[in-house]
């Protein structure tokens, strides 16, 4: 029933093409590949990209509808504190923070646990905050079709911390909000729960 793998899978052709690749690149900055430590690494880095780009594959949409409820609740329901890992598509360099989403049923609630796997499978391809947000945010009202959906999410991205301004402790925060959460009240219940300072 569910269209989506949990385990780790790699393609064979896309692992050789990638150990070629990471070879190059390692080459390119001068390390000598035959040292000990380097030996297996552009295996390691095949594989570990294809690890963090899997979202490609997997179908954020199916994994709602595999747990999809019929209930008359209608009360705000909110993750938070989801943790979530990504990589800049501008330098190939991780961001990683917390996410909080809420929504408003309408008839249907989804199993908790599914919403962060949602989460992982935009994350796990090469992103904008700002994108990711948005992905995430129509996912949910376009399967759940809830009254409103919001989402926070709070990130640190590597290519500011570690390059560039050198910001070290700078937090971006982006958000997002359809139906119900437009209005105020409703978007300032959600932002108190969260704790955010945004509003
Ligand atoms: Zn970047």
């Amino acid at each position: 029933m569910m269209s989506y793998q949990k385990e780790e899978q790699y393609s064979n052709k896309v692992t050789d093409q990638l150990i070629d690749d990471y070879q190059n690149i390692l080459g390119g900055l001068g390390e000598d590949l035959a040292r000990d430590g380097l030996k297996k690494t552009p295996e390691r880095a095949a594989k570990a990209m294809q690890f963090l780009t899997q979202g490609y594959n997997q179908n954020p949409e199916e994994i709602l509808r595999s747990a999809m409820f019929r209930e008359n609740y209608s009360e705000m329901v909110i993750v938070k504190d989801i943790e979530l890992y990504s990589l800049c598509e501008h330098h190939i360099l991780p961001f990683f923070g917390k996410a909080h989403v809420a929504y408003i049923p309408n008839g249907y609630i989804v199993g908790l646990s599914k919403i962060p796997r949602v989460i992982d499978v935009f994350a796990r391809r090469l992103q904008v905050q700002e994108r990711l947000t948005d992905q995430i945010l129509h996912c949910i009202q376009d399967t759940l079709n809830p009254l409103g959906v919001a989402i926070v999410i709070e990130a640190q991205h590597m290519c500011m911390m570690m390059r560039g301004v050198q910001k070290q402790n700078s937090l971006t925060t982006t958000s997002a909000f359809t139906g119900e959460f437009r209005r105020v009240e409703t978007r300032n219940e959600f932002l108190t729960l969260i704790g955010s300072k945004l509003h």
